[in-house]
């Protein structure tokens, strides 16, 4: 199967005629081909996005709110299809696909469809007879460059505030996981979405997605994928003066303070540890336990990561997939490598997994919790990505803020504690763009989302992103 460029209204084979394989992780066969697109593709997808601006930005809120509610309505009613084409690209549980990933995306295009209906803008009346008053205006061309973890569900993240907000969009999903993107192209079509407002040009992210970032006519970017690429991208897109939303990488702490709901707290800690394969931005990656607490919630966790079911992503008994590729595979292995090196002991999981039959060539882990590493170790430093957390024991609350404090990431955290004060103390303290208390993943899309430090500039979500996707133009009028 050859997937395609969606470039004008239409779908198009890349200018240069060459093809990427696409591996389906849980097997290691090539199951597809992507678009290997250049300049060129990018080019055409401008030109398109360029021409489709001044009706898309003008046709009105109402308009563009129905166009996206429609898109919302298809994706909901193929979400089985979507869910499978997900599993099937990234090797993600067919049930993480099915109760997360497309749910979402279709949620993604309902909430910016009602919150453009809704989004104002200020104005300030002066002492002498004027009054300011400021114009949210689409800013043209944007360009939407997302990740493989979580492919639609981020995706349509951005396209659909871009959208909303009256641009047009320049897109590129990851290589790794082009599927649902490409279907989403199909979906589009099928909404009637007006040509060049939205193009997909599929590729590598050092071709396609460096053209789209480097291109002139293209104001913004809004990208999510990891800190060494964010820099790559701030280092072309800041010096021509775009807009820059940059969703980084993290490395996510979670503090288990010893009066915390223990059973809720020890099965949200596996959830948050290892959901999507611990392949999520979010996870939290470094989970240190007060000591009076430490060896019980330690033991429990460890038999419940023991107790995951991992193998066939569409078979949906299993709670864990494949990871997504056998680069990132080896990646996580060599930081349990490193963990023993460090100093770390490996409690359980950590191996490759055979699955065996029509999965024989997957790229299966056991998922890993280490143990007895310093905060200053590589594996409680750097982003590992998947199936592999550390376990470390703290005495007091402000030790417990040092360590979750003491990384260049800054994304997100969990606190678990019974007291109200505690909590909003620690909260507060904490250097990161997001904090659950006595939860996890617990989104309302009308809420800040991004990270500080190494983890990104810029908030996504609610008016956040359709502020980011408008440029203000403050209007003073005398009237005296
Ligand atoms: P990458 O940074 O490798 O890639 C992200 C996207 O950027 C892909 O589409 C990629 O294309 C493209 N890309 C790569 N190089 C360039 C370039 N020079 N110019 C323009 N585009 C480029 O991230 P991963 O796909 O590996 O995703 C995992 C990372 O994403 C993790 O660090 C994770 O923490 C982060 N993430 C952050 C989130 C957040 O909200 N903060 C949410 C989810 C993930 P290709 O795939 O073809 O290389």
């Amino acid at each position: 199967m050859h997937l395609k460029n969606y470039i004008d209204g239409v779908l198009v084979p890349p200018y240069s005629s060459n093809y990427l394989d696409n591996i389906n992780p849980a097997t290691g066969k090539v199951y597809s081909q992507i678009p290997d697109s250049d300049e060129r593709d990018v080019q055409l997808a401008v030109e398109a996005a360029e021409k489709a601006f001044l009706h898309w930005s003008s046709c009105g809120i109402e308009q563009r709110s129905r166009m996206l509610m429609r898109i919302a309505d298809l994706i909901e009613q193929k979400l089985e299809n979507l869910a499978i084409a997900e599993t099937t690209d990234s090797g993600k549980a067919i049930t993480t696909s099915r109760t997360i990933d497309i749910p979402r995306a279709q949620a993604n295009f309902r909430f910016f469809a009602n919150a453009i209906t809704q989004f104002g803008s200020e104005s300030f009346h002066m002492e002498h007879q004027a009054i300011n008053y400021t114009l949210r205006q689409p800013l043209g061309v944007v360009g939407c460059i997302s990740p493989w973890n979580l492919p639609l569900y981020l995706f349509t993240w951005k396209i659909a505030p871009a959208l909303a907000a009256g641009n047009c969009v320049v897109a590129k999903p990851s290589e790794l996981t082009p599927m649902t993107a490409f279907l989403l192209s199909q979906i589009c079509i099928e909404a009637g979405l007006p040509a060049g407002v939205l193009n997909i040009v599929h590729g590598l992210g050092n071709k396609t997605g460096q053209a789209i970032v480097e291109h002139p006519k293209v104001k913004a970017i809004s990208f999510t994928g990891g800190t060494d690429t964010g820099r790559k991208i701030a280092q072309v897109a800041a010096p021509m003066f775009k807009k820059l939303s940059l969703e980084l990488g993290g490395k996510n702490a979670n503090l288990i303070f010893a009066d915390c709901d223990f059973e809720k707290a020890v099965e949200t800690t596996v959830r948050s540890s290892f959901a999507n394969n611990g392949q999520i931005c979010l996870c939290g990656s470094r989970v240190y336990v007060q000591r009076p607490l430490y060896e019980r919630f330690r033991d429990e966790l460890m038999k419940r990561t023991q107790d995951l079911k991992t193998g066939n992503p569409l078979d949906t008994t299993n709670d864990l997939g494949a990871l997504v590729s056998p680069q990132h595979l080896e990646k996580v292995m060599g930081y349990l490598d490193l963990a023993k090196a460090e100093g770390g002991t490996i409690l359980c999981g950590g191996e490759r997994l055979e699955v065996g039959g029509e999965n024989a060539g997957g790229y299966f882990l056991s998922p890993a919790i280490i143990e007895g590493l310093s905060n200053e170790a590589r594996c409680n430093q750097e982003e590992i990505f998947g199936l592999v957390i550390t376990i470390a024991p703290f005495d007091t609350e402000a030790e417990a803020i040092t360590l979750a404090n003491g990384t260049s990431y800054g994304l997100s955290s969990t606190v678990w504690t019974q007291d109200i004060s505690r909590a909003n103390r620690v909260a507060e303290q904490l250097q990161a763009g997001i904090v659950w208390v006595n939860c996890w993943m617990l989104r309302d899309l009308r809420t800040p989302f991004g990270g500080v430090k190494n983890s990104g500039v810029g908030r996504e979500g609610g008016f956040e992103a359709l502020r980011f996707f408008t440029e203000a133009k403050n209007v003073c009028v005398w009237y005296g």
